[in-house]
């Protein structure tokens, strides 16, 4: 197979590919049932496949689809990994877990966020606790999400948008989007207020699957940041924290920390890591995002904006609806074999050194 055809055109046929490259490479594969289907009626599952020693204590965790239509690039990785026999190299006593889409609903229906609006990367917080704050987008909620969308509208927000990032910088109005929120429901970049079923269904996987583990490194595959075609390997552990200087040694020092500023990406609030750290005490956990670019940040956040429009306002399946389907497909995946090719290429060179990485601590 070449690399290409490690990817798939939707939900479904990312699923299948999975499936038959994990039964290929006699992985252990489990089901987790989402209770919503897709666009054309299909069932959804977050699948895992498990290869290598069950009672490994050294696991590498890999994430497709965290971001529902962000799921197309990390299940091509996966689907390579398991295809090409690459899943036979593994160091002794180092086993990996996959997990495909584990926000099915959002990579069926080609949405961000995942059945109930909730952007699962910001869901990780203490719903008991008062939710963090961003002022910012209380102020921005209107013009990010209008009510209608056409040229008119467009213009109109587009200029507070504007204005916002010409006395504050284009990288803080992208902080105040993207950062996290936990007042708007139908608002863009939603926490969410309880665990939503794929923060439920991950916690339910490391459970069954890392209770015995003591070295966990994770990779949640990610696209929509950064140079096109480029994977950035975002690290939250905090500054100064062994589990930041892990990850530099583990990587050769090609890593980025939102909190130290030196990212694509804005810092970030109830991040699927704080949930992997916390639901794995037992372990050092080393984890990164790898983040790749598609296209420019305005017209990823323009597609994040219609397509939200559209599933509260609009209608999926109309000629407009159809356009706007079409153009968060192509800010969040490049059907392109050149871009494939340096997300295998990354991908595959990452879990090199996370595999290395395990073995060696
Ligand atoms: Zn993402």
């Amino acid at each position: 197979m070449s690399v290409s055809q490690y990817f798939s055109a939707d939900y479904a046929e990312a699923r299948g590919k999975f499936l038959a490259a994990a039964k290929s490479a006699g992985a252990h594969l489990t089901h987790y049932r989402n209770p919503g289907q897709g666009p054309a009626g299909e069932e959804l599952f977050t699948d895992t496949a498990r290869v290598g020693p069950a009672d490994a204590t050294k696991v590498m965790m890999l994430i497709s689809a965290t971001h529902g239509v962000e799921g197309f690039c990390g299940s091509g990785v996966q689907v390579g990994w398991l295809a090409s026999g690459l899943s036979t190299e593994l160091p002794e006593g180092v086993a990996v877990l996959s997990i495909h889409g584990i926000n099915p609903h959002g990579f069926a229906w080609l949405r961000r966020v995942t059945e109930d609006n909730v952007d699962l990367n910001r869901n990780f917080v203490d719903h008991g606790a008062d939710y963090p704050a961003n002022p910012a987008y209380e102020e921005l909620h209107q013009a990010v999400c209008p009510s209608r969308w056409d040229d008119s509208s467009l213009e109109e927000t587009g200029k507070v948008l504007d204005a916002y990032a010409e006395k504050h910088g284009a990288f803080a109005l992208q902080g105040a989007i993207s950062g996290g929120q936990y007042r708007h429901a139908d608002g863009l970049f939603y926490g969410g207020n309880a665990p939503t079923w794929s923060a439920q269904t991950l916690r339910a996987i490391m459970k069954a699957e890392l209770a015995e583990a003591r070295h966990v490194a994770t990779i949640d595959y990610h696209t929509g940041l950064g140079p096109r075609g480029y994977g950035e390997r975002i690290c939250v552990h905090a500054p100064d924290s062994p589990g930041l200087d892990r990850a530099a040694a583990w990587y050769d020092g090609d890593i980025t920390s939102p909190a130290l500023g030196n990212s694509t990406s804005a810092v970030l609030t109830g991040v699927n890591f704080r949930g992997i750290d916390e639901a794995l005490p037992h372990a050092q956990v080393t984890g990164i995002a790898l983040e790749y670019g598609t296209q420019p940040t305005d017209a990823v956040i323009l597609a994040l904006r219609a397509d939200n429009w559209l599933h509260r306002h609009g209608d999926p399946a109309s000629t407009q609806g159809q356009a706007i389907k079409k153009q968060i497909r192509d800010a969040f995946y490049q059907d392109a074999d050149d871009w494939k090719q340096m997300i295998w290429d990354r991908g595959i060179e990452t879990q090199r050194l996370a595999l290395k990485g395990l073995s060696e601590g």
